[in-house]
Parts: C-alpha cells; structure tokens; sequence
C-alpha cells in the first residue's frame, strides 16, 4: 500500500466578499478534489493547537509527526539544507536574501526578486572565514539564499539584520543574551555582510543589471538563525520508502533533514509559476518506487499572502485539474491519499492565520463520511472531526497498515 501526501499550503482560508462569500477552495471548482472527498473520510486540523498560528516549518514538522516544540531551532537550518548544503549539527545557519541598498537604506528586499544569475553571485562570496569561522554560502530560488557559520564558539541566539520591512536602514545584528558566543556570532556576521556588500558593489552582474533599469542585488538581509538539530530519522522511524516532490527550499530542506529523498527539478519553482503537470507527473512516477510521496504545493500560500482570493481559487483550479490520474477509478495500485494545509492564509490577513485547516484521506476501504466536497466548512462536518497535527500520521499508519498495537 502506498501513500500519496497532498500538502497544500496555506490553502485555507476565510470567505471573501469577491468570491460570493465563499472562500477560495470552496469556490474553485475541484471536481477531482471532490470525489476524493466523497469517497473519503474529512475533517479540520490545528496543525500545531487551536490559537496557534503555525510557521511552514514547524507545521511540516508537525504533521511529520515531529514535535516542532522539540526540535525546532529556527527557519536558517532547513533553507540550507533545502538549498542542498551540507550541514552538521552544530552548524549556526540563516536563511539570507539577496537585498537592495541605496544611500545606507533598504530600497528592495528581494532585489527586484531577482531570477538571473544569483548563482554566479553567490560564487563570488565563497571562500571567506572570520576569526576561524568558515562562512558558507549557497543560493536557492529567486532572491533566496542561505548561509551557515561553522566553527567553535557560535551561537544561535541572535537578531537578524533584516527591518522586514523597505525603506528602512538595515538592523544591526543583535546578540540575545551576554555570552562570549553571541558576540563572536555578531561579529563574524557583520564582517561578513560589509565584505559581501563590497563585492556585490563591484560586482558585473549588477552592473549590467542598473545598465538594463534593474535594481542592483548589493546587500545580504541575513535572518532565522538556527543551530543545526538532529531530527528523527521519518524512513526509519516509520519504516516507509520515502521522497518529497516540491519546489520550495524549506520544504526540501524539512524533507531532507528527515532522510527522505529529494526530486530536483527546474520546472518546480516553489511559486505560482510552478508546472503543476510536471509535479504531479513525477508524483505518479515515484509511487511506483516509494511507499511515501510528499508532494508540496506552494503557490496558494503566495496568493493568500499577496490577497488575491480570485487567483487563490484559479491556481486551486489548476491544481484540482491534476489530480485525476490518482483517482481511485484511473489508478490501478492500493492507494491512500491525503490531502491537507499546513495552516490557513486567508487573503483577509495576508498572512498566516491560526485558523484550522481542511483534511481529508482517501483510501479504497475507508469509512467514509457524508461530506461531498473539499472546502473549509464542508470539512467541519466531516468523520475526522478536529484533530491536530502530530496525530495525522498515527491515523495515515493505520490506513496503510503500519500501526502496531498499545497492549495486548
Ligand atoms: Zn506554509
Ligand atoms: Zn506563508
């Protein structure tokens, strides 16, 4: 029996004016998506607790059946492992993004969300070290970029240069308590911000770019500190053959911090613009080698933080529109489906909302309740009922089979 896992994220969501009252997956038409649900057993989750409004990371750690209160030491660790770093434990590591810095204040966080050639910039900062610190970089998609300080005596316990917001100076990087540790970790980070800004300064590629009327990516905003934890094994520990199908690199980098596979692939850009065909394809494919195929779908998170209810629904279309192949009519092989958020980012907010989110599991011999569609309230009266986050995986064992019995 094999395992198909659907996280959409930020799927859900609030009704809209826009949308009839409706909210975007309530009012996308999903046919496919509804069969799922017809045939399946719904419900709502609090992918962390009710109240809680869940980061992407700690919510895949959740819903991986890793405690995020345990093990989560910050977002740096699994963008660089998610942008492929070799990291160790012990390893200080921050999510960075390519910036624009004119007259000592931010003007563009993301560099215009400069695409081109970031890797090449990236080259020119590798190779520095500071008071025996190593300093390594790598770049992920668009603007993004991670970094790990690797040495004695670091800490992660230390503020960001980043103001998050534009047209400000950038912070100074702040250590949070007195030790010895953060002061060397501030140190070395703004030697190696001043450094990187002098060569991105100097640099062709930005050159070129103010030529061609794009803004220069001069400056690193450096964020998410986190010392590199020691996670749980997921293949081992549940003994299934695993592999993660996403664009994104913190979903990579949560996948593969647990020892499951990663599918690199250029279409998959971890954005609206993503190949959804292409996704879902190699989806197909990898079921016939892996007992677990985490397959992640960023784009309706990027909709719901940018408020638009009306693109939400169309991109949940195109979604819906690619799930027919795993239909229990179409696919021949014993297949459990899930299908869930990772938390709700209604376009109201335009940002993560402590919301519940909509579930659903599918499989050849479920019991299946009485809901006839996959939306937000259609799910509230689902046979799942509310449940939370860490217990998904106990219920998705035991539609596979896997879960041993507590006494005798
Ligand atoms: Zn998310
Ligand atoms: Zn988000």
């Amino acid at each position: 029996m094999k395992l198909l896992f659907i996280i959409l994220d930020g799927v859900g969501d609030r009704p809209s004016l826009e949308l009839d009252g409706k909210t975007p997956l309530e009012y996308a038409n999903t046919p496919n998506l509804d069969v799922l649900a017809k045939q399946g057993l719904t419900g709502i989750m609090d992918v962390i607790s009710p109240g809680v409004t869940p980061g992407s990371d700690t919510a895949h750690l959740a819903l991986f059946g890793v405690d995020p209160f345990k093990y989560y030491t910050g977002r740096g660790p699994f963008e660089a492992a998610g942008v492929g770093l070799q990291i160790k434990e012990g390893d200080v590591a921050f999510r960075v993004n390519f910036a624009t810095l004119e007259n000592g204040i931010i003007t563009d966080r993301r560099a215009g969300r400069i695409k081109e050639r970031t890797y090449d910039l990236v080259e020119s900062l590798k190779g520095m070290e500071f008071e025996g610190v190593e300093v390594i970089v790598a770049d992920g998609t668009e603007h993004r970029a991670a970094t790990i300080l690797r040495g004695e005596g670091l800490s992660d316990k230390v503020k960001g240069n980043d103001p998050k917001i534009e047209g400000k100076e950038p912070y100074a990087f702040k250590a949070l308590d007195n030790s010895p540790e953060g002061q060397k970790t501030v140190r070395v980070l703004n030697a190696f911000t001043n450094k990187a800004h002098d060569i991105l300064q100097q640099s062709e590629i930005n050159k070129e770019r103010e030529e061609k009327g794009l803004v220069p990516a001069n400056y690193l905003l450096i964020r998410g500190a986190g010392k590199v934890p020691k996670l749980p094994n997921f293949e081992k520990e549940y003994g299934l053959k695993t592999v993660c199908v996403a664009g994104g690199g913190l979903y990579k980098g949560v996948a593969r911090m647990l020892g499951m596979d990663i599918i690199e692939k250029h279409e998959l850009t971890g954005g609206v613009d993503t190949n959804l065909q292409i996704k879902f394809e190699t989806a197909y494919e990898m079921l016939k080698n892996y007992s677990f195929v985490f397959t992640h779908v960023k784009g309706t998170d990027n909709l719901g933080h940018d408020g638009d209810a009306k693109g939400k629904a169309e991109f949940i279309e195109k979604i819906d529109k690619e799930l027919s192949r795993f239909l229990p009519e179409n696919y021949k092989d014993k297949l459990v489906i899930a299908v869930c958020g990772d938390h709700s980012t209604p376009c109201s907010f335009k940002d993560h909302s402590a919301d519940p989110v909509p579930v659903m599991i599918t499989s050849s011999d479920c019991l299946k309740d009485e809901v006839q569609s996959f939306g937000e309230r259609a799910c509230y009266k689902g046979g799942l009922g509310r449940i939370l986050g860490k217990n998904l995986m106990g219920i998705l064992l035991n539609e596979l089979r896997l879960v041993e019995k507590f006494g005798a």
